[in-house]
């Protein structure tokens, strides 16, 4: 109730949540009562939590910021959903993104402009805009968003709080919808570690309903956290700190690697030497993935249908236009043209080699240190409206999240301090494959 006043109080000016479901979530919490009355307690019993409208949910509309998907009510829950449900949590509503998780600052959703809690001109971050203003603002106490290429880490460098984003194949896929699906990874946004290291651990393992789901055991995330980081190699990718990073987010990044050292961790200098195409290969492969996921919307099975069409043909091709944003049509125009015929070689063939690439750097440098430090973006939140007008710059500002979805493997970021206007910066964390442990230890 607590919560839900909450939101009542701030989402006027925050905007956090397309979709709130008070009915449902007072439903769940009384149930979640029993449960404790009976003593079945979990540590996420009663817990209320908001999804990021890309999480399909079984009887409440799940747009994923879309216009073509403004009347969709799916028939289930996905994976990590229902198994956030299992363990007793309360789902407060769906939250705002960008369209189909393509952006860096929730702008193109086709419903709202989230604003960042901390300075309301600002942008939240993006895709998972809504799930990192909503920690902020305090409309959750713990949010599920998706990661493409930093859609969970930058949004949560931008808000102050914790997200990370698993290793691929780390949490189920099942029932989130696909943008890029060699890329997309489900991860929790939170206030701190301890409840990221929650939530991950509850959405965590194997699951039979997603190929790309790994079994491998799930650790006890919590168990580990107190170990410290005496010993710990941190490797500085020096690819990362190049010249033109933010002054404040320079500072913040040197103050925490001091901090490290203080504490007994040794910091060594990495390369990590492609990371120069990453963008470039993100932006075909992301593309590619997203214009054949996305042809699944075209009017006849769920979401949209125009009606001014005559004939299927125009039925296919009105609906698609009046349903998607412009950044959506941009990205199937670009992916449709990466996999032609005669270009797919040029670019899809080539941009998956520099992506083994990138994979191998990272590899590389593991076998030296335990954990990478970067920032997570270059910048502090921008204002509302100042990238819109150039994708390209939308694009750059994803250049230290985007090479970890490429290599597969693990990132979290975590609150670094505030920018002289006030404005929270993120430090990266980046692990090994399956490495969440080291990084939610080194992170705490
Ligand atoms: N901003 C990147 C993009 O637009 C990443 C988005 C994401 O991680 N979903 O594709």
């Amino acid at each position: 109730k607590a919560m839900l006043a909450r939101i009542d109080a701030v989402e006027e000016r925050v905007n956090a949540y397309i979709t709130v479901t008070p009915e449902e979530a007072l439903k769940e919490a009384e149930a979640a009562d029993r449960r404790i009355a009976q003593g079945d307690i979990d540590l996420l019993t009663g817990i209320p939590v908001g999804l990021k409208d890309i999480f399909v949910t079984k009887g409440i509309r799940t747009t994923c910021g879309s216009k073509i998907l403004h009347n969709f009510v799916p028939p289930y829950d996905g994976t990590a959903v229902a198994r956030l449900k299992e363990r007793g949590a309360v789902i407060l509503g769906k939250l705002n993104q960008d369209e189909f998780a393509m952006g860096s600052s929730s702008e193109s959703s086709y419903f709202s402009t989230t604003r960042n809690p901390w300075n309301l001109e600002h942008i939240p971050g993006g895709s998972s805009g809504g799930s990192s203003a909503a920690i902020a603002a305090q409309e959750a106490v713990a949010t599920l968003g998706t990661d493409t290429g930093g859609s969970i880490r930058q949004p949560a460098s931008h808000c102050g709080c914790v997200g990370l984003k698993p290793t691929y194949g780390r949490v189920s896929r099942y029932g989130v919808i696909a943008y890029a699906s060699s890329l997309d990874q489900v991860g929790p946004l939170t206030r701190d570690v301890k409840d990221a290291a929650i939530m991950l651990g509850a959405v965590a393992g194997y699951d039979p309903m997603d190929s790309t789901s790994v079994n491998t055991p799930v650790p006890d995330y919590l168990a580990g956290l107190e170990s410290g980081v005496k010993g710990l190699k941190i490797g500085l990718p020096k690819e990362y700190f190049i010249q033109g990073l933010d002054p404040d987010v320079k500072k913040a990044m040197d103050s925490a690697i001091e901090l490290y050292r203080s504490l007994g961790a040794e910091i060594r200098e990495v390369s990590l030497p492609h990371t120069e195409y990453a963008v470039a290969t993100y932006y075909l492969i992301a593309t590619a993935e997203a214009s054949s996921n996305l042809a699944r919307y075209e009017g006849v099975r769920f979401g949209h249908r125009s009606e001014a069409a005559r004939g299927l043909t125009e039925m296919f091709a009105k609906s698609r236009a009046e349903g998607f944003g412009s950044e959506v049509k941009r990205r199937i125009m670009l992916g449709t043209y990466a996999l032609s015929s005669g270009y797919y070689d040029a670019y899809y063939l080539k941009a998956q080699k520099v992506r083994t690439l990138i994979m191998q750097d990272f590899l590389k440098a593991f076998e030296d240190v335990d954990v990478l430090l970067t920032p997570v973006a270059p910048t502090p939140a921008f204002k509302i409206g100042e990238k819109l007008a150039d994708p390209l710059q939308m694009y750059l500002s994803d250049i230290f999240t985007i090479p970890v979805n490429l290599a597969g493997t693990c990132g979290m970021s975590i609150p670094a301090g505030l920018s002289a206007a006030g404005l929270p910066i993120g430090l990266q964390l980046i692990g090994r494959p399956f490495g969440e442990q080291s990084i939610l230890n080194a992170a705490y």
